[in-house]
């Protein structure tokens, strides 16, 4: 999706265009792909139903224009490299990512991230009656590896204030060890991870049009808030 759409699009839901979002299609969208083309994951819960610690504005901005931007423009960048990459799966682009050429390399970084990042993001967040909590083995490895899950929230916490400007905050497992990542704009913990031995279990989203809206400049109010809204069962999921 172009810039010029982008706009379009923020437009049209300024209107009040969400019946006639759902009924409309982007050119983007309705282009024929030689490939499978990528489609962001919504989130599996509604819009509202993180609210007041996400409000459903930012959800809905969120879900609906960036992320889908990001797939779009992931779409877009494939369909013009080598056929050979599209039919690679996402993980493997990132995996293998500094082998590809320039201009794909840079597309997989920002809009292949992107759109797996959000897709991850959304399963990370549920209401509360979905959430669980954290199961045996998490808990053994986050009070090996941090001391407590109290120490561990605080320690993810600075490191989600203390990424500089857009990016993300991870909690991955590797090699039996857990570790607290911070990531610049779209990056994620898988790329450039060739042996495979990352698990990533838990992202936090730090770019602003995550929290601006609720929170303007107050990230560290976000990050805390945060812990309302996360789910324990997913994330337990993602620890085999
Ligand atoms: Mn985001």
């Amino acid at each position: 999706m172009d810039r010029r759409n982008f706009i379009k699009t923020g437009t049209l839901a300024g209107i009040g265009g969400l019946a006639l979002m759902k009924g409309m299609s982007l050119s983007a969208e309705n282009r024929h792909f030689g490939f499978t083309a990528y489609v962001p994951e919504a989130p599996a819960y509604p819009l509202d139903a993180l609210e007041p610690f996400v409000d459903q504005m930012t959800m809905d901005i969120h879900s609906r224009l960036h992320h889908k931007a990001y797939s779009n423009n992931l779409n877009a960048a494939l369909e013009k490299a080598d056929s050979k990459f599209a039919q690679l799966k996402l993980e493997t682009l990132f995996e293998t990512i500094d082998s590809l050429p320039a201009d794909l390399q840079t597309a997989v970084r920002n809009h292949g991230g992107g759109h797996w990042n959000h897709n991850f993001f959304w399963k990370c967040m549920s209401p509360q009656a979905e959430q669980g909590q954290a199961s045996e083995l998490l808990s053994d490895i986050l009070v090996k590896d941090f001391g407590s899950l109290e120490n561990f929230k605080t320690q993810f916490k600075t490191a989600a204030l203390g990424v500089f400007g857009s990016g993300w905050a991870w909690l991955v497992v590797k090699k039996g060890k857990a570790e607290i990542l911070k990531t610049a704009n779209q990056v994620n913990p898988l790329m450039g991870q060739q042996d495979k031995t990352v698990q990533v279990l838990l992202g936090v989203d730090v770019w602003e049009h995550a929290y601006y809206l609720k929170y303007q400049n107050r990230r560290a109010e976000y990050l805390d808030q945060f812990w309302n809204v996360v789910n324990w069962n997913f994330i337990s999921a993602q620890l085999k």
